[in-house]
């Protein structure tokens, strides 16, 4: 069941501890509490879960996702400034937030929380997809997430779950779609932000799949793909000509025609022909 939470107004706390927006670090605030409610829920019961949150700001997720009931949030903040208002909300809440403040790109967050463990966060723009190929990516699998839920802007959210057949369909895509389900559950215009950025943003959440949709060795498939979309436009026989010096018998065995091109191959095809490599 949600309640909103009794500490002050958002737009209050940003005066108070004087939060300017700092474009450098991606900062475009969430004040409504309703909004950032919505998007707690949509990180699924938290009740049993530790979330890891980046970059909480003045909190407005955070709040979300306490009053939620989150079993406790990791909070990530590079931004020393916003540490008192987190400390406030830290104070309301006993026991259930621990606030770190550094770069979330060199800290390890792994020794500070208990499984499970849900991601949940509106991410700085600067360093979103740097994070989450990482959190797609780890060494073994599953990963140390059971979801991911994400604000990103709208351009990257789409080449996430972007199918074969059309521009936002890259490596990204693969590779989230690879190792998770993904979809987008939220649209938000540019006014659901302070200051409002520039293009529209969406919430995406992943859930983990328990091992890889189909089987391939990560380090060829990874080669496969960056050397297929690095030259999206040429077709895949001088593409991946690099790869093999029978490539076009091998694409024929994956399934796939020699003419075509990067962004016309599934997921399941790449796969196959990263298994013949
Ligand atoms: N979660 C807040 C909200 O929804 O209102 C703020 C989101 S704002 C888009 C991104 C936040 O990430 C800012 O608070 C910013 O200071 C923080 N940030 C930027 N770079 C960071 C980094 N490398 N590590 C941790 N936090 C970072």
């Amino acid at each position: 069941m949600s309640r909103i939470d009794t500490l002050p107004p958002l737009r209050e706390v940003i005066a108070t501890y004087g939060l300017s927006a700092k474009k450098a670090l991606g900062q475009n605030f969430l004040l409504d509490l309703n909004l950032t409610a919505k998007i707690a829920r949509q990180a699924g019961d938290l009740s049993q879960c530790d979330v890891l949150e980046i970059g909480p700001g003045p909190g407005g997720l955070t709040r979300g996702l306490l009053a939620e009931g989150a079993r406790h949030v990791l909070a990530i903040e590079k931004d020393p400034r916003c540490l008192p208002a987190l400390e406030e909300i830290a104070a309301a809440y006993p026991g259930r937030l621990t606030v770190l403040q550094g770069d979330a790109l060199a800290i390890n967050p792994r020794a500070h929380l208990t499984p499970p463990i849900r991601v949940a966060a509106n991410l700085p723009y600067n360093i979103g997809t740097e994070l989450l190929v990482r959190w797609l990516t780890p060494a073994d699998w599953p990963p140390f997430w059971q979801s991911l839920t994400l604000m990103f802007q709208r351009e990257v959210a789409e080449r996430i779950v972007a199918e074969p057949g059309g521009k936002a369909y890259g490596r990204l895509a693969v590779l989230a779609q690879w190792r998770s389900d993904a979809r987008i559950v939220m649209d938000l215009p540019p006014q659901a932000f302070t200051p409002p950025p520039k293009v529209s943003s969406s919430v995406i959440h992943l859930t983990a799949l328990p091992q890889p949709r189909y089987p391939a060795d990560p380090n060829v498939l990874q080669k496969v793909t960056a050397a297929a979309f690095n030259q999206r436009r040429k077709m895949l026989r001088a593409s991946l000509k690099g790869l093999a010096p029978d490539i076009e018998d091998r694409l024929r065995k994956a399934g796939i025609e020699p003419t075509d091109r990067a962004e016309q191959i599934s997921l399941e095809q790449f796969c196959a022909l990263a298994r013949l490599i």
